[in-house]
């Protein structure tokens, strides 16, 4: 006799409920009924418009191809982030976080010698950008997918309309996978006596009941947090971030970049997401060091639209995370489950995860909560991660301001990232370093090296010696012409989408 479905319910229609129907829906198949309950009039944030690879591997997983989502979702490709005026160092201006890649075992070994022959007083060269092969094709707006003659995989993220994302992922949601979509406003919650969730109750006093509760309603998180009381722990002491300008801008002239441009401003940073038919733009700042009408005033002068008819969206920012995400029957993803500010485009990536691993877990439990604690303890970790090389991005600014001076004379570090910035000013073998701490699952050691590389962290050029006989340098004429050879693969990037259509 086959056991009745577990019924889901999903509180919210952003990305991350979306997401989420699809993964349960897509994972469980007959075993899961799945309901989700959005109200039209709250409407979804709208932003959070990159990815890492781990988009891809989402869509993958549903076995969606690319030619099928990008072109409804105004998609373009992403080869990682660039950093702009972060460092006064000079030659270090500027710098390029690729997607990690099997193709950089043949180079970034070089990079890691030669960031630490630098770290420890002698001439390298050591800025990350002529290394790495995604950094190369993204200054040459070469796409990430090679010929079929290129032997290497290449991890890639992409760009895309958060609200067309959210269609498209509706439509397959209901079409394809057979999931309930109920556009209702939720005003309460019915706990049982033993704090679980029995049913959201809608306006009017529907009831719409299940067995387990998503919430991913967003910053407001109706659920665990409203509802359930599940304490909220805020990551102000070391991400000043809270609040976003945002407006889109006509594509520049010229072929369409395939990375996220990242540009330090007065008081925060400002993000320039190209997609097919428009360039998303926003400025995430501190409220404590500007206001509102400053913020969209310094983002409209940086993108030359001081004058130009085009409306600001402002946004707060929650930025922390939930203590557990899965409290008795319920999860919470998306922003109900927490926030560490967009620099690296993370939010997706973690809904992801958080879903994957939920289905895993409670599968594995015979659909009980017995993993929920290894499960709560690994997406803790996963966050307190990922927020640790956010805050290592500006606790290692190089840049003039008040702003940039206190972020980078911000104490509250964990002691993984105490160490981690420890270990590159001595010298150590930071990779071993990362290595050692487990972290290398949110940031792999070259993108540490990247990152404390690409803003110049090194002793002053004056002091530099040259490097000794017996430890030679890597040949970066070899370097240079084996990245030349390998990016004479990748087609260039608008060639790659006119394929998709
Ligand atoms: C400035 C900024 C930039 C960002 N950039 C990125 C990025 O580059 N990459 C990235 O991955 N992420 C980014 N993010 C995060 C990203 O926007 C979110 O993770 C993503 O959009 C998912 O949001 P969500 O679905 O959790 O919430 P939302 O989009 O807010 O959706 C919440 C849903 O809940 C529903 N809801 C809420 N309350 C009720 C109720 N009572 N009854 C019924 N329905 C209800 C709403 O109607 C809505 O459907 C960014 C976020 C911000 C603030």
């Amino acid at each position: 006799m086959s056991e009745a479905p577990q019924r889901f319910v999903i509180l919210g229609g952003g990305t991350a409920g979306w997401m989420a129907a699809c993964l349960i829906a897509h994972r469980l198949g007959q075993r899961a009924a799945v309901t989700l309950v959005e109200s039209p009039d709250i409407g979804i944030i709208g932003v959070g418009e990159g990815s890492t690879p781990q988009l891809k591997a989402f869509f993958d997983e549903l076995g969606i191809a690319e030619a099928e989502w990008m072109p409804r979702c105004n998609a373009t490709y992403k080869n990682g982030i660039r950093f702009e005026g972060w460092s006064d160092a000079p030659g270090f201006e500027r710098y390029f976080h690729p997607f990690p890649t099997a193709i950089d075992d043949h180079t970034a070994g070089a990079f890691l010698f030669h960031t630490r022959a630098r770290r420890t007083g002698r001439d390298a060269f050591a800025h990350p950008d002529r290394f790495l092969l995604l950094s190369r094709l993204a200054n040459e707006r070469r796409g990430p997918i090679a010929g079929e003659n290129f032997p290497f995989d290449i991890g890639y993220g992409y760009h895309f309309d958060a609200h067309l994302v959210g269609e498209f992922l509706r439509d397959h949601a209901v079409s394809k996978l057979g999931v309930i979509h109920l556009p209702r406003r939720v005003a309460d919650c019915r706990v049982d006596e033993t704090g679980q969730i029995a049913a959201l109750v809608a306006d009017g006093g529907e009831e719409i009941a299940g067995d387990f509760f998503v919430d991913a309603s967003g910053f407001r998180a109706e659920l665990i947090q409203q509802a359930l009381g599940e304490p909220f722990e805020s990551f102000a002491g070391n991400l000043f971030n809270d609040a976003a300008v945002a407006m889109p801008s006509p594509p520049g002239a010229g072929p369409t970049p395939c990375e996220t441009g990242a540009s330090a401003l007065s008081n925060g940073w400002a993000w320039k997401i190209p997609l097919t038919g428009r360039t998303g733009n926003g400025y995430v700042y501190s409220s404590r060091y500007s206001d509102a009408d400053a913020a969209e005033t310094e983002l409209r002068r940086h993108l030359g639209l001081l004058d130009a008819d085009v409306a600001a969206r402002h946004l707060a920012m929650k930025v922390g995370q939930v203590r557990r995400s899965w409290v008795g029957n319920c999860l919470a993803v998306g922003l109900a489950q927490g926030f560490i500010e967009p620099l690296e485009a993370t939010a997706l990536h973690v809904v992801h995860s958080t879903v994957s691993g939920f289905v895993d877990a409670y599968e594995a439990g015979g659909f009980t909560g017995t993993h929920a604690d290894a499960f709560n303890s690994a997406i803790y970790a996963r966050y307190e991660g990922i927020r640790d090389y956010i805050v290592c991005h500006y606790r290692m600014n190089r840049r003039q301001g008040e702003y940039w001076r206190a972020n980078a004379q911000n104490q509250d570090l964990s002691d993984n990232l105490k160490t981690v910035i420890t270990a590159w000013f001595r010298g150590d073998d930071l990779a071993e370093v990362v290595q050692d701490l487990d972290i290398a699952r949110y940031y792999a050691p070259l993108s540490w090296h990247c990152l404390l590389g690409g803003y110049g962290q090194y002793p002053d050029p004056a002091r530099l010696v040259a490097a000794e006989t017996d430890l030679p340098l890597a040949d970066l004429g070899a370097v240079d012409r084996f990245i030349t050879g390998c990016a004479l693969n990748f087609a260039p990037h608008d060639d790659l989408l006119a394929r998709l259509v």
